[in-house]
């Protein structure tokens, strides 16, 4: 004997729904007192709230939980030297970035980040100033130039580097690694390995007397001052080698954008900026109103960095789950593998922000498109929405859309 008749399941069911109908309609005159953040009367913090609009008030379509998906280089801890800095996001402070982890690094004028390796690939973009990178590649070809503003870099795992900020005020970088867990004070530094080499081998190993590494420094430099450089000529000319075959830099304020009424989109990947072979990018700028659409990335997890404006994203999780958060300039926004999301210009500037993925290949797929080009009717009788409207939708990529 069932517990419960189909007529009581039915009662009941219709009661549920009424009593949730109430709850809904005393949530809604709640939800509008909260809105005001004056009438929040306990201990806050109006200047976090006004930072994150979307957390005091989600809206009603939020449901769930889906962990902290942002955190801002403004609140990480800094390192500092005396000749310049360095702040990190990674899954320490940001647990959701398993994949990528984030630098924000400022080199005064000659100040130089040491020479040194690490295991992740290092992908980076010039934010400010000016900058002299070097490296060299398994097969001893050398790299040597200089990055402004808008520039990127790229050096693969295990490959040596060095950067130094030229005139005529230094620079500042954003520096992202494929391995979340990864920390830049855990980087292989050429003057703590020496440092921690036998003398006699050293010795043996340049073909030099022991006494030439007598002033090899006590402590690793990391950041520290250095003579700013000659001309890159000059630089490149001190070796005969041949230079790497791809470079590893790129200018992508060069690469013509993919252009939309209301945005723009630069792509560099492994197809245009050949040396990047395991992460890619896009630089993303929309206009006040418009909106990054609906997508998903089916092959990586994104690490965003937000460098003008503010925006929001909701995060699709599946299941139900939706979580909207805020974004303003130095904000790190984070999405793991194939979760829907889209970013909307909240403000009245430009919106300006940067889409990098661990894989070498840009991907994503545009719910529009998917809509567009699978069968009218088919679309249609899933969301009960008319078929014209399917039917006249763009065929082809709109990645951002206007107000
Ligand atoms: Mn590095
Ligand atoms: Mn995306």
């Amino acid at each position: 004997m069932p517990l419960y008749s189909r007529r009581t399941l039915l009662s009941t069911g219709a009661a549920a729904g009424g009593l949730l109908v109430a709850a809904s309609q005393t949530y809604a005159g709640t939800y509008d007192n909260v809105r005001d953040a004056s009438q929040t009367p306990g201990p806050h913090d109006p200047r976090e709230e006004a930072l994150n609009p979307d957390e005091l008030n989600p809206p009603p379509t939020d449901h769930g939980n889906l962990g902290t998906l942002k955190y801002s280089f403004s609140e990480a801890h800094n390192r500092h030297t005396d000749a310049g800095w360095a702040r990190e996001v990674t899954v320490r402070n940001f647990p959701i970035s398993k994949e990528m982890a984030g630098v924000d690094m400022r080199l005064p004028k000659g100040a130089v980040r040491e020479l040194h390796w690490h295991k992740p690939a290092e992908w980076a973009f010039m934010t400010y100033g000016n900058a002299r990178i070097t490296g060299i590649d398994a097969q001893a070809r050398k790299f040597v130039n200089d990055v402004k503003a808008g520039d990127l870099w790229f050096f693969p795992s295990g490959i040596p580097h060095s950067i130094q900020g030229l005139g005529p005020d230094g620079c500042e970088f954003v520096l992202v690694f494929n391995d979340g867990n990864f920390s830049e004070d855990s980087t292989f530094l050429i003057s703590d390995w020496m440092r921690h080499t036998p003398p006699e081998v050293l010795a043996k190993n340049f073909g030099v007397p022991a006494s030439a590494f007598a002033n090899i420094p006590k402590k690793d430099l990391w950041i520290f001052n250095a003579p700013l450089p000659g001309s890159l000529a000059d630089d490149l000319a001190q070796s005969s080698q041949p230079m790497v075959p791809d470079s590893y830099s790129f200018p992508l304020m060069d690469q013509p954008p993919i252009k939309t009424k209301s945005g723009t989109v630069r792509i560099a990947d492994k197809n245009n900026f050949k040396a990047s072979n395991v992460m890619s990018a896009a630089l993303v700028e929309v206009q006040p109103g418009g909106l990054r659409e609906l997508h998903w990335h089916p092959t990586s997890d994104e690490w965003q960095y937000y460098i003008e404006g503010t925006a929001r994203m909701t995060l699709f999780g599946s299941e139900g789950r939706a979580n909207t958060v805020d974004f303003a300039a130095s904000d790190v926004g984070y999405v793991p593998r194939a979760m829907g999301h889209y970013i909307e210009n909240t403000g009245n500037d430009v919106l300006r922000f940067l889409e990098v993925f661990h894989v070498g290949e840009y991907a994503d797929v545009s719910l529009t498109s998917w809509m567009a080009n699978s069968p009218n009717e088919l679309v249609a009788a899933h969301l009960n929405i008319d078929e014209r409207i399917v039917r006249n939708l763009p065929r082809t990529k709109t990645p951002v859309v206007p107000a």
